[in-house]
Formats: structure tokens, sequence, C-alpha cells
């Protein structure tokens, strides 16, 4: 399975609009990120976790050819306001199959009604065919089980997913002891690390290290970085040898 990092970036991406900031105005590219969300891939399958506001962009940039599905962790607009850029795979494929929990589902069909239009719905709309997420129920991506991990975004319940060996948690503040355990023998594990500061609703960078030795994967990458953690070189300097700030357009294989 490749896993191929489209955005790492916290909501408002990096540089941030009008921002002075030192990391807002360095030329190392891995300091330029995009909205969060991952592409994972394998034979011919094609999936991503997120859809936001960047997607379209990050298409583009991945050469992603097809899309099988989109997983989604929560509501938040930087985890899904790109949602209208699907409308090139829904032309090539049909509807897209959503993956999300029943709460996700009634935000997306407030903010984009016409997606969801059943009454002279609009014909170059995007399409989508919902499939709810539950926590302790698996289902099926191509011939991979998908285990959802229920975590807490602050006051917000969030899905994170594990694959094969593979799981990938953003906006995560608080873990329940039953659901580390879903997390047992991962080769890979991706965490949100926001900032050094602590957040009321994301792991800061000691909770994220703190968390990562709790589940004890061969490997971790940070995502979800706000331009306030700091350079990448530097950051990435400090942390222990099998644990990576991602950056935009990391690939990996696991
Ligand atoms: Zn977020």
């Amino acid at each position: 399975m490749k896993v191929y990092f489209l955005g790492t970036g916290t909501s408002q991406g990096i540089p941030v609009i009008g921002s002075n900031h030192p990391v807002c105005n360095s030329n190392d590219f891995k300091d330029k990120r995009l909205r969060v969300s991952v592409w994972i891939s394998w034979e011919n399958h094609s999936f991503v976790i997120d859809c936001g506001p960047d997607f379209r962009q990050q298409m583009l940039t991945s050469g992603c050819q097809k899309l099988d599905g989109i997983l989604f962790t929560h509501e938040h607009a930087d985890h899904t306001a790109g949602i209208d850029d699907i409308r090139p795979f829904n032309f090539k494929q049909g509807n897209i199959p959503i993956y999300l929990d029943d709460r996700v589902l009634v935000s997306l069909k407030q903010r984009f009604a016409y997606v969801f239009e059943t009454v002279n719905k609009y014909p170059g709309a995007p399409s989508v065919e919902p499939i709810l997420v539950k926590n302790n129920q698996n289902f099926k991506i191509g011939d991979k089980t998908a285990i959802p991990i229920y975590v807490m975004h602050g006051d917000l319940p969030v899905f994170g997913y594990r694959i094969d060996d593979f799981a990938y948690l953003t906006d995560v503040k608080t873990v329940e002891d039953g659901e580390i355990e879903k997390l047992k023998g991962l080769k890979v594990l991706v965490v949100n690390a926001l900032r050094e500061e602590p957040h009321h609703s994301h792991f800061s960078l000691q909770e994220a290290l703190d968390f990562i030795t709790l589940v004890n994967p061969e490997k971790a990458y940070l995502t979800h970085i706000s331009h306030t953690m700091g350079f990448h070189e530097e950051v990435q300097k400090r942390l222990p040898a099998n644990i990576f700030l991602a950056y935009d357009n990391l690939q990996i294989t696991i």
C-alpha cells in the first residue's frame, strides 16, 4: 500500500495568508503545508482520507487518476470543504462513495445541500454515495478492511482509520484505552501534532510523542502542523529516530 501525504498543515495551511512569521516566509518546500489529507492506494484501488479546501490542487499535484472513495474523519471545513471538486471523478466514474459518521453526513447535507438534492438537481453538481461509519463496525474498502478508531477532538468525536498495519488519526486530543488496543502492531501510525504549546482540541508535540510511545508503532509520522511548530528541519532534528514530521508530497510504502 502506498500512502501519499497530500497535505500536512493545520486549518489555515502554511504559509498563513498575510503572515510575516519566519516559517511562513521559509523557502524550504517542507515548510509549505496544504490542508491535511492522505491518498492511499494499492493495486487498482485508490482512496483519500478527507477532502479539504486544497483537494483540487492535491489531486493535480499527486497525479491521482481515479478515486474509489473518501473516508471522512469529521465535518470541520479543513477536512470537507473540497467536496465540490470531486466532479472530475464523477464525470469519469459516476457517484463517489463517501464513508462518514451520521453526524458528519447531516453537516454536509446542510452545508452542501446542492450535492444531496433529489429534485431538479443541477446536472453538473457533485454526486456521492454515503456509507455510514459506526464505531466497532469494520467495513470494506476495495479488498481491504478499514477499522474505525473512535477518538475525541476536544468535545467532538472524530474517526481515525486503520487499514492493515497503517493507521491515520488526525484532529485528536484524547483516546480511550479500548481504542488504543485497536492500534497494536502498527508498522506506521500517522497522528496530529499541532505545535509545542498545548491546545484544547489537538495533541501538542509532547502529547503526540507520549501517544506514540503508548501505541508503539514501528514508525510514526506527525501531521496537521501549525506554522508555530517551527521550521521543519529544526523540529525533525529533535525527534526520536523512528518519528518523522510528515511534509506535503511525502510518499511511503507499507
Ligand atoms: Zn483539522
